[in-house]
This record gives structure tokens, C-alpha cells and sequence, in this order.
């Protein structure tokens, strides 16, 4: 089988997998203040059990993949998992989602591996913003030094994501946007989604009101290059060196578009990352299951896959935080 599609008819061809819940840092929009309990080690899928339920997933369509976490570069020798991947027929494009503050010392060997590209989060230039929204102690300047690695190795495109939050950065929307002017810097902000992380107290902002204080730096024309397969739309200043995408979770969905799954550190399948509803894979995985045993397991999910989600409803989970789930 070559393609796989939801009830809605909706083509699945992109897996997210978190392989890790762990996380160096402790984003404010992103964990509970008091952090979150780790997994046990014994609970999380190893390399070859996730190689087994990709190459189940590829059997069935998948052919992008995403790594993402919690941190994924908190667990140890990613590129051998992405070196296992990449082996995988039917696979064409492995990928990253990191905070990248240990990216500056593997982006060489994770794009020798078989990493295409990367997503860099960040949210802020001021170090001391830094580690106010990270909680942590760790600099600034080792995720820039990243991003700058990550380019110099090849990984093509690096993206930036900066979730905008309301009188927490978004004084920052124009240094981020005109940092692809000149310097050729992918920028992605992220509408605010309210879920599991700290209570903040913040306004919204939504893409629209994002693109209105982006005028003064001049027009935004659509960029329809093949930069992205997922849910922005690209935009660039006339003779930007980089773009500009916008991704609206809440202010206007693409769920009609969705064509992801997501694959929890412990083995559930997700077909949805605001829905609580998640296959366990890895059981039937340690209990024996065959290739074709999990593919009906994999198209259960597909089956499954619920057509929006319901943030405007006022309904987001709340069973496990996005570094659980991989965001
Ligand atoms: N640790 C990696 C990182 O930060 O890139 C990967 C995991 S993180 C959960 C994946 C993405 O989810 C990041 O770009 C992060 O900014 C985004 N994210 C986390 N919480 C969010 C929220 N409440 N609203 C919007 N995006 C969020
Ligand atoms: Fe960690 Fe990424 Fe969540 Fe920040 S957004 S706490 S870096 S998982």
C-alpha cells in the first residue's frame, strides 16, 4: 500500500515522532510551573522499537518525518536513530523541531546521518527574556551558536519558531521579521495555544494583528516556494533574503489540511495533537505484534483521526503537556 488516508479523506503522509518527554529546559507555554514527572527510562520506545513502527508507518504512506520531543537532542546519539530512518524505504525526508541549545555540536553529524532540515525554537534576542521564558539556566548564545551550526552543516532550510505570547515577547515580532531581510532567516511565529504550560497571564495575538504591526516594515508578498509542508503560509518583504511563515492553531485551523500523526515517547499514536485519544502501540510491539499487526493498529488511529480540534470551543487536553506529545 502507497497511500493512506483518514474518513475524511485526508492524506496521512507525515509522522511526528517524540523521543523523549525529557527537556534541558522549561518553557513557560510549554510545561506546568512545577515541571512535569519524566517517564520511567523503561517507558519510552528505544531506537529499535521506533524504527519498527516507522518502517509499519512507511509500509503504509508515511514518508516525512519529523523528530521532536520534549528535547530531542536530550537523548543520546540522535543521529543513530536518524541514521535507522533514513534506511527505511519509502522515507524521503527526516527532519528536526530542537531548542537547539546542543545543536552546535551535532548539526554536522545529524545532516551526515541523514537530517534534511531543522527547526529551531526561539523566542526571544534578550538573554535575560531568555531565561525568564526557558526557566533555565541555559544561554541564549548557545542556540544562536546552533542555528549558526546548523546552517553551516547543510541542514536546508533552518527555520525559526517564535510562539508569540501577548506582554511576554511579542514587543519583539519586528527584530524577529527583520532578521529575514538581510540575513536570510526563516521566521515562523506561532499563535499562543493555551494548554498545558503555566497559567500566564497574556493576550492573545493573533496572526492578523501579527501581519498589521509587520506593515511598517513594508509589504508582505506570498511566497509559494516549496520551503514547507506543513501548516504556515510563507510571506516575504520585497528582496528579503528569507520568509516569513504564520501558523494560526487558534485564530483560523488547517485541521482540513492535516496530514499528521504523532507517536508519543511511550509508544501511543496520536492522530491528533489537541484530542486525548492515542493507540498504544508499544505493548503490542513488546508483546510480539507483527509488521502487519501494527499497520491495523496504525490505520485504527487513520480511522480515528477526529475532523478539528475544539480550542475555540474552549476544549484543549490536558492529560499530558506538549512536551509529551512533541508539539
Ligand atoms: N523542545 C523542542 C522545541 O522546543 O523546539 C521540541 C518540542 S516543542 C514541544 C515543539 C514546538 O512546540 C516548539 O516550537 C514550541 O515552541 C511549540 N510549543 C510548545 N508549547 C506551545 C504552545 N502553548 N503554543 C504554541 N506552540 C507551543
Ligand atoms: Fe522544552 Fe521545547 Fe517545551 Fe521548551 S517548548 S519546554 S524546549 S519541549
Amino acid at each position: 500500500m502507497t497511500g493512506c488516508s483518514d474518513s475524511f479523506q485526508r492524506p496521512i503522509n507525515y509522522l511526528r515522532i517524540s523521543v523523549t518527554d525529557r527537556c534541558n529546559l522549561r518553557c513557560v507555554y510549554c510545561m506546568p510551573v512545577d515541571g512535569v514527572r519524566w517517564l520511567a527510562q523503561g517507558d519510552i520506545l528505544t531506537y529499535e522499537e521506533i524504527y519498527t513502527i516507522a518502517r509499519a508507518a512507511a509500509e503504509l504512506g508515511i514518508s516525512k518525518i519529523r523528530l521532536t520531543g520534549g528535547e530531542p537532542l536530550a537523548r543520546s546519539d540522535l543521529s543513530h536513530l536518524v541514521r535507522m530512518l533514513a534506511s527505511i524505504n519509502g522515507v524521503e525526508d527526516i527532519s528536526l523541531t530542537t531548542n537547539g541549545t546542543r545543536l552546535g555540536s551535532c548539526a554536522a553529524e545529524l545532516k551526515a546521518a541523514g537530517l534534511r532540515r531543522v527547526n529551531v525554537s526561539l523566542d526571544t534576542f534578550k538573554a535575560d527574556r531568555f531565561q525568564s521564558i526557558t526557566r533555565g539556566s541555559h544561554s541564549i548564545d548557545d542556540v544562536l551558536e546552533g542555528i549558526e551550526a546548523a546552517r553551516s552543516a547543510g541542514l536546508n532550510p533552518v527555520k525559526i519558531n517564535m510562539v508569540v505570547v501577548g506582554g511576554v515577547n511579542d514587543d519583539e515580532l519586528l527584530d524577529f521579521a527583520a532578521r529575514t531581510i538581510n540575513d536570510e532567516w526563516h521566521v515562523r511565529f506561532i499563535e499562543f495555544m493555551p494548554v498545558v504550560g503555566e497559567a500566564i497571564e497574556t493576550k492573545f495575538v493573533s496572526v492578523s494583528e501579527m501581519r498589521r504591526r509587520l506593515e511598517v516594515l513594508g509589504g508582505l508578498e506570498p511566497y509559494l516556494s516549496g520551503i514547507g509542508n506543513g501548516p504556515a503560509k510563507y510571506f516575504r518583504f520585497a528582496r528579503a533574503k528569507g520568509t516569513i511563515g504564520f501558523i494560526t492553531p487558534v485564530s483560523e485551523h488547517f485541521c482540513f489540511s492535516c496530514n499528521r500523526l504523532r507517536l508519543t515517547s511511550d509508544g501511543k499514536l496520536r492522530s491528533c495533537l489537541l484530542s486525548e485519544q492515542e493507540v498504544d502501540l508499544k505493548h503490542p510491539l513488546r508483546n510480539g505484534a507483527s509488521s502487519d499487526g501494527l499497520k491495523e493498529l496504525i490505520r485504527q488511529a487513520v480511522a480515528n483521526k477526529p475532523l478539528q480540534h475544539r480550542l475555540a470551543e474552549g476544549y484543549a487536553p490536558k492529560d499530558r503537556p506538549f512536551s509529551q506529545v512533541g508539539g
